[in-house]
């Protein structure tokens, strides 16, 4: 595909994350925030203790206090409750989705904040799996590419700033990228891939938070075996080739090789690691049990991948490490 690139700088935190050697911590971080269809949702989940479901009119409360401590950008997920599910996921698409409906509202209250949406089937899907299927139960390579991009095409409609396809379906990236070109809007959303996203045991309380567990079977025919070097490459050049704008490791901790080798073989492009649910659940418990201090062992954490080679953090410690630097600052 030709080199579209004003995609990749159109805001200014996506300028600052193509600065690397200026690039601050705070301004590293992304924020990952579950939206419920119920507006009036704030209730906790249990499985990713101190974080929220909330509802639309209790998203602006929420991020309005971070933004005073530092906060620059948020990852969307959207939660159904009444929505009917189907095969093809229909309702991520939806004037209803309330990820849809979040974003004009987020736009017109926090002008500067940059929006990322994660473009996914598997919350909006009857059987809970990120692409469609054929008649004969496998995944359809076509139909899903298409629905990912519809779904893409949708949030950036309603005001994304990035579009951030989290499936792992083959060539998705192209697929986005000619919809946004078909609607002449390839220079105002930039696609941020989840390029090498692995089939991964840390991914357990993501599922409960965002009701996405696959009804049948696992994952692991489009999520990397998680022992696969090679594969990581070769899908993060196939979405370099694509024209992704930001790519993206996921889980953390036990990939951090694996950054190192895609900031090496790929270093024009921002890099994000995503510190998955599992990395936040295990911490977190653990500096309950006086394990360790729960400060110094995050900044540890961020601080490797950092040395790794993410230019882009997204965790859900966020609120955390923004007071926490804001401590330092006093
Ligand atoms: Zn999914």
């Amino acid at each position: 595909m030709a080199d579209f690139l004003h995609s990749s700088y159109h805001h200014p935190i996506l300028r600052s994350w193509s600065n690397s050697a200026t690039l601050s911590l705070v301004d590293s971080l992304v924020y990952p925030v579950f939206i419920s269809e119920n507006n009036d949702c704030d209730e906790s989940i249990d499985p990713l203790p101190g974080q929220r479901r909330l509802g639309i009119n209790k998203l602006k409360g929420v991020i309005s206090s971070l933004i005073s401590k530092g906060l620059k950008s948020v990852l969307l997920f959207g939660v159904l409750t009444s929505l009917e599910k189907d095969e093809q996921g229909s309702a991520a698409s939806s004037d209803d989705n309330p990820v849809i409906k979040a974003l004009p509202i987020l736009r017109e209250a926090f002008p500067n904040l940059l929006l990322i949406c994660d473009v996914c089937l598997c919350a909006y899907t009857s059987h809970g799996h990120c692409g469609v299927f054929t008649s004969d139960g496998v995944i359809d390579p076509k139909e899903s590419m298409q629905a990912i991009a519809r779904v893409a095409l949708a949030y950036a409609k309603a005001g994304a700033h990035v579009v951030a396809p989290s499936d792992m379906m083959d060539c998705r990236i192209k697929a986005i990228k000619d919809l946004l070109q078909d609607e002449n809007m390839i220079n105002r959303v930039a696609v941020m891939s989840y390029s090498a996203k692995f089939a991964s045991s840390f991914y357990g309380p993501f599922r409960a938070a965002a009701q996405s567990a696959p009804s049948f079977g696992d994952r692991k025919a489009y999520q990397l075996p998680p022992m696969s070097r090679g594969l990581a490459i070769r899908a993060t050049g196939r979405d370099v080739s694509e024209g992704a704008d930001i790519l993206m490791v996921k889980p953390g901790m036990a990939y951090l090789d694996i950054v190192r080798d895609i900031k090496n073989a790929f270093p024009h492009h921002p890099l994000a690691i995503y510190q998955v649910s599992g990395e936040y659940a295990m911490l977190y418990h653990a500096a309950q049990n006086s394990v360790f201090d729960l400060q110094t062992v995050v900044m540890e954490t961020v601080g490797g991948m950092k040395r790794a080679g993410a230019d882009i953090i997204i965790t859900y410690f966020t609120p955390q490490i923004l007071s926490w630097l804001e401590e330092v600052k006093d």
